[in-house]
């Protein structure tokens, strides 16, 4: 795809916005540079050392621990969730102007964690009249399949929504889900991959001695309106003030992007 690291978001190519479109996800090579890959990755360590963790798994493995609203918490994370690269890309693949929803940096510890079971984005996220948003994944380290690199399924974001909540953590009990191809992405540091908030992921465990570091960006539309999971932890944005179900998500605190 891109031997070189991408200047600008206009080196991409069309070809890529167009499989994204199709596939609802993308993996795009080096869009972080070697000093940017170190500075980000120092940066990340440093923050799950110093930062609460939310941990989320079974007895004493995890499938994830993260660091919620890591770009409130790190001025290079907040770049990071900014960067004009990555930004660029996410506009040019949603094609409509894209704010910063959230960011959380991602870390799955080595040799003892859990897979991530299949689900797709928009149930967990408090916000409607979306239908571009978008999570952009950073990998700060190389994610070979054995490290659990993510696994999309191809197509699945243009699938009727679910009306079901439960189908969001357990797609493939749907038929027409459930016998689609699935796809395994592995990544260098410094990728990108780029999934629809309705695409259908997983990852798989990290069974390696190095710890899978990731930044996760969900980008949302311009204009998207706040609503209630029902769900406390993720109805309560911090730093967002007052929130009024029904009225938008923008202001500094949910800046434009691109
Ligand atoms: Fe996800």
């Amino acid at each position: 795809m891109h031997s070189g690291a991408l200047v600008t978001a206009r080196d991409l190519a069309e070809e890529a916005v167009r499989r994204y479109r199709e596939d609802g996800f993308v993996h795009v090579r080096q869009v972080l540079g070697e000093p940017e890959i170190a500075e980000f990755h120092e940066d990340a360590m440093e923050l799950l050392e110093r930062e609460q963790r939310t941990g989320w798994g079974a007895g004493d493995r995890t499938v994830l621990e993260f660091v919620a609203d890591s770009q409130l918490k790190s001025e290079a994370m907040r770049r990071l969730a900014v960067h004009p690269v990555i930004t660029g890309i996410a506009e040019r693949l949603a094609g409509v102007p894209l704010r910063l929803f959230k960011q959380e940096l991602l870390l799955k510890e080595a040799g003892r964690s859990l897979p991530t079971d299949a689900h797709f984005d928009e149930f967990a996220l408090p916000f409607t009249a979306a239908p571009s948003g978008l999570t952009a994944w950073v990998a700060l380290v190389d994610v070979p399949m054995e490290r659990g690199c993510m696994t999309f399924v191809p197509g699945s974001h243009l699938l009727p929504p679910s009306q079901r909540p439960q189908d969001a953590w357990e797609p493939f009990g749907r038929p027409e889900v459930r016998w689609l191809p699935r796809v395994a992405v592995p990544v260098r540091a410094g990728d990108c991959t780029f999934h629809h908030i309705r695409t259908v992921h997983s990852a798989g465990v990290n069974a390696t001695g190095v710890p899978r570091v990731s930044a996760s960006t969900v980008y949302m539309d311009d204009g998207a309106i706040y609503r209630k999971t029902g769900n406390r932890g993720l109805d309560e944005l911090p730093e967002a003030g007052e929130l009024t179900p029904g009225r938008r998500l923008d202001g500094a605190r949910f800046p434009r992007v691109g």
